[in-house]
């Protein structure tokens, strides 16, 4: 361990040698662009369900340009039922802008990636990180969490990330690039696995003895519960419906046929014009609907 390094570091490098769950884009043999797909699949679907999706996307799109030359409607449908599906849409934008800027390679500079479509600050710093083994600050919600516990005493991050959360996130990095971008996964998997944001498992934790929310007795997050958002019912489910009957079937659908998937008519006219607004769905004449060409 370097003289000047945290102790946190060796402590979280040595648990995650011994724990790390074995994730084909954490292979060393995963292209950029692989894990370029896997951090935009993980952004909101957990990794179970991202797995088999993430196979099939690469055996049918292995580099940028073989997804820049599929249709809009090709990604979506390919998107299955993994959520959010508008990231689909900009994966495949950003599989163009990959082959039109930068001939084909996804970029390994930060403000590059963050240039991408759907390539936000947190998802720049990942693949930076993880593909190219550069020393960045990646802080999404699990490492968040689990830094605000360990170093603050907090239960858990603000809403948004603070300068002063960055600045403390980098300062606790390692100097050396490699060394730091495996810390990096591994204080992610210790939020996924270990840090959970309900019942963390405090005894099989490498920074049990260092954690400062812990030996305080774990005090309450101040302010308000976060409210989680449930699906049932909600219009999400209503646009999921839409589009898996419209991935069931290899030409246009009809409005009547959507009724008989989604019985409230108020909520599926919302869903409907909510998935044409974003490009998910083309109107055709006749009350006819089909994914993007
Ligand atoms: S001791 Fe518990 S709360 Fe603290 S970092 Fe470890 S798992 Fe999280």
């Amino acid at each position: 361990m370097p003289e000047s390094e945290s102790p946190i570091v060796g402590a979280v490098l040595a648990w995650y040698a011994e724990a790390a769950r074995v994730l084909p884009w954490r292979e060393p043999t995963a292209p950029p662009w692989a894990v370029l797909v896997s951090e935009i699949m993980l952004q909101q679907t957990p990794v179970s369900r991202v797995l088999p999706a993430y196979a099939d996307w690469l055996i049918r799109w292995p580099t940028p340009a073989a997804l820049a030359a599929a249709t809009p409607g090709d990604a979506v449908r390919a998107w299955g039922r993994l959520g959010y599906p508008r990231r689909a849409l900009r994966l495949r934008e950003a599989a163009g802008a990959i082959v039109a800027q930068h001939g084909g390679e996804v970029p390994s500079d930060v403000a590059a990636l963050r240039a991408l479509p759907g390539v936000g600050e947190y998802t720049a710093a990942a693949v930076a990180a993880f593909a190219f083994r550069q020393r960045q600050a990646v802080l999404d919600t699990n490492v968040r969490r689990v830094l605000a516990r360990v170093l603050t005493g907090a239960a858990g991050a603000s809403a948004a990330v603070t300068v002063a959360e960055r600045t403390v996130a980098l300062e606790i990095l390692p100097a050396e690039h490699e060394r730091a971008a495996t810390f990096s996964a591994a204080l992610m998997e210790l939020g996924a696995v270990i840090c959970r944001a309900r019942a963390p498992e405090c005894a099989g934790c490498p920074l049990a003895t260092r954690c400062s929310w812990r030996l305080a007795g774990y005090p309450a997050a101040a302010g308000p519960a976060r409210r989680t958002q449930g699906y049932e019912g909600t219009d999400r489910q209503a646009r999921g419906v839409v589009l898996a009957v419209l991935r069931a079937q290899a030409g246009p659908v009809r409005r009547s046929q959507l009724r008989t998937a989604w019985a409230d008519d108020v909520q599926l006219a919302r869903a409907i014009d909510g998935l044409v607004a974003d490009g998910l769905l083309d109107p055709l004449p006749r009350a006819r609907f089909q994914l993007p060409t």
